[in-house]
């Protein structure tokens, strides 16, 4: 499979969904200057943050060369993301918006104000046949903005009334603001749901997820889902070289994953796409000046470390997981969701993706 062209062809196809050439300057230049409403919010939690409000032309997006990934179609909300992740691949598709695919990709967000009555019309349409729709390919549907807009209830909603089967994947702690209209879905269709959490230490976490839940409430989530009756994988994503991949921190994580009661896990090293790489590196020399070199030797071949190194990583993650009793996962749940906010595997990565499930 070959997420790379998911994330990126996916993006541009929902941009040019979404329509307008709008001159270049303060509003994203794919969405005409009159369709867009900029705002910003005086609360501590928006402090920053700029967005950008646009009515979409379509919502449901088909994944160019679909029949190499794991789902077909998917619905994006939002553009950027407030979670922050430093590694986060979905920076490049900033610039499909003339947007800053650094701070700017934290801080500019557009939001898909109609995308509710927009789904709502579109799976109704002659030519819908139903398929799974994957959430939180691109960007995740429940950062921060979505406490404000509260688009996910209208989307879960009319999946929900279509009996729609969808996946969800996130780090955001506010998916349980929807878990009845989780549970009213999983009761007439397929629902899947998968949390990442790539490591436990806390002080990584800090600077190199700034905007997202700590990971710990992240697996909170998982175990409410569970309690629920709604399964839920763990993308453990990224797994970050000479950072969070000795064998002690890999058997923690997995074992806290299991421990929450997830249903899979499924281990990616960190892959540095361009706009995502420059970004880290930076990060990288301010947090860890000592680690660049073996970063650039790592990653001296592309975008994706060596494939000895992957498969190291997934075997350990895989034994442990064995050890701990993990999976396998339930159908419709993890095998439906990619990696697509994660680092995905592309031509130098197909161990990591082939063992997606334990
Ligand atoms: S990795 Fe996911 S949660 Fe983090 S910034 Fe990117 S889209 Fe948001």
């Amino acid at each position: 499979m070959r997420w790379e062209n998911l994330t990126h062809d996916a993006a541009a196809e929902t941009a040019a969904a979404d329509g307008g050439t709008g001159p270049g300057g303060a509003p994203p230049a794919l969405f005409g200057t009159a369709a867009v409403v900029t705002r910003t919010f005086d609360t501590p939690e928006f402090q920053g943050i700029t967005f950008h409000e646009v009515r979409a032309r379509s919502l449901v997006n088909r994944v160019p060369g679909a029949s190499r990934m794991a789902f077909d179609w998917t619905v994006n909300p939002y553009r950027g993301c407030s979670h922050a992740c430093v590694y986060c691949f979905a920076r490049k598709t900033h610039d499909y918006l003339d947007l800053d695919t650094g701070r700017g990709f934290d801080s500019q967000i557009v939001v898909k104000v109609n995308a509710p009555e927009l789904l709502r019309r579109e799976l109704a349409g002659r030519r819908w046949r139903g398929e799974h729709i994957a959430m939180g390919t691109n960007v995740d549907c429940y950062q921060r903005a979505e406490g404000r807009y509260r688009l996910m209830p209208g989307i879960l909603a009319a999946l929900r009334d279509f009996a729609n089967p969808y996946s969800i994947l996130t780090k955001g702690t506010l998916i349980l603001r929807d878990l009845p209209l989780l549970k009213q879905s999983a009761e007439v269709t397929d629902v899947g749901v998968a949390v990442s959490v790539g490591f436990l230490d806390e002080e990584l976490w800090r600077t190199v997820e700034p905007g997202t839940p700590a990971p710990r409430r992240r697996l909170d989530v998982v175990r409410t889902l569970a309690e629920h009756g709604i399964g839920c994988g763990v993308l453990m994503a990224p797994v970050l070289p000479f950072l969070s991949d000795s064998p002690e921190q890999l058997r923690a994580t997995v074992r806290a994953v299991a421990r929450a009661g997830a249903t899979s896990v499924t281990p990616l090293v960190l892959h540095l796409r361009p706009g995502a790489r420059e970004w880290f590196m930076t990060w990288l020399e301010r947090h860890h000046p000592r680690l660049v070199r073996r970063y650039r030797t790592m990653y001296a071949g592309g975008s994706y470390a060596p494939k000895w190194y992957q498969r190291q990583v997934t075997r350990q993650v895989h034994e442990y997981a064995t050890e701990l009793g993990i999976g396998p996962s339930a159908p419709g749940t993890a095998r439906r969701i990619g990696p697509a906010e994660e680092p995905g595997a592309g031509p130098d990565a197909p161990e990591s993706t082939q063992l997606t499930l334990l």
